[in-house]
């Protein structure tokens, strides 16, 4: 199952893509969340990353795509993988399809979370995260049983640095401009398809199950 997530941010790639990887075991590759994990260790790609980041721009293709080409030649991808987050731009789809001739594969689906733009804003303000296990939660759709502490394992919640107002809609209006030329890459290729991200967290994950039935 050779999967990409695509949507916004704040769409619900994250919250979807844990769902995915419980249910059918594939490697999640996030290049969001190696960019933080690369911050958090002070590495080189970090530091490339932090200004990008801070300012909620995008991080050149060309550091991006090194990163994605390299994990996915890793062994656990064999069966599989997941991305979310990439690609965001057509240069970024571009080159995974040579990345992927290169390895052998194909894409089965891009899976589209369909959002309005204007349920963001406050879907990203409220966004949660354990510091320990990367659940997402949100103050008000999801919110943890107990405030502040992860259902999952305990751990603490944080704020994302780059999830509040101002970094928010800069974030937004970048990834718009970037996102219909590559809807229409995907769709011209027939891997499109597009899942109506404004239902409540189950009913989405629902359509995705019905979606991936077909790979298994
Ligand atoms: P992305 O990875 O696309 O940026 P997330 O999965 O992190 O998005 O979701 C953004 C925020 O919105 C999180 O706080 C999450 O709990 C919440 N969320 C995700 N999906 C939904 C949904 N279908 N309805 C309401 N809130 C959602
Ligand atoms: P979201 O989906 O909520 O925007 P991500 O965790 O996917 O959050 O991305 C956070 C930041 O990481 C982006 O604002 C951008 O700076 C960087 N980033 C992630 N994926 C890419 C990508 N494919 N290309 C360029 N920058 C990226
Ligand atoms: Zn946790």
């Amino acid at each position: 199952m050779n999967l990409v997530l695509m949507g916004l941010p704040g769409a619900g790639k994250g919250t979807q893509a844990e769902k995915i990887v419980a249910q059918y075991g594939v490697p999640h590759i996030s290049t969001g969340d190696m960019f933080r994990a690369a911050m958090k260790d002070g590495t080189e790609l970090g530091l490339k990353a932090k200004s990008f980041m801070d300012k909620g721009e995008l991080v050149p293709d060309e550091v991006t795509i090194g990163i994605v080409g390299e994990r996915l030649s890793k062994e656990d991808c064999e069966k599989g993988f997941l991305l979310d987050g990439f690609p965001r731009t057509v240069p970024q789809a571009e080159a995974l399809e040579k990345i992927l001739a290169d390895l052998n594969k194909n894409i089965d689906y891009v899976i589209n979370i369909d959002v309005k733009i204007d349920v963001l804003m406050e879907r990203l303000t409220g966004r949660r995260i354990c510091k320990d296990c990367g659940a997402t939660y949100h103050l008000v759709f999801n919110p943890p049983s107990k405030e502040g502490i992860c259902d999952r394992c305990g751990g603490e919640l944080y704020q994302r640095a780059d999830d509040n107002a101002e970094t928010v809609q800069n974030r937004l209006d970048v990834n718009v401009k970037q996102a219909q030329p590559l809807l229409d890459f995907y769709q011209s290729k027939g891997y499109l398809r597009t899942i109506n991200g404004l239902q409540e967290i189950n009913k989405v994950f629902g359509e995705v199950e019905q979606l991936l039935g077909d790979l298994i």
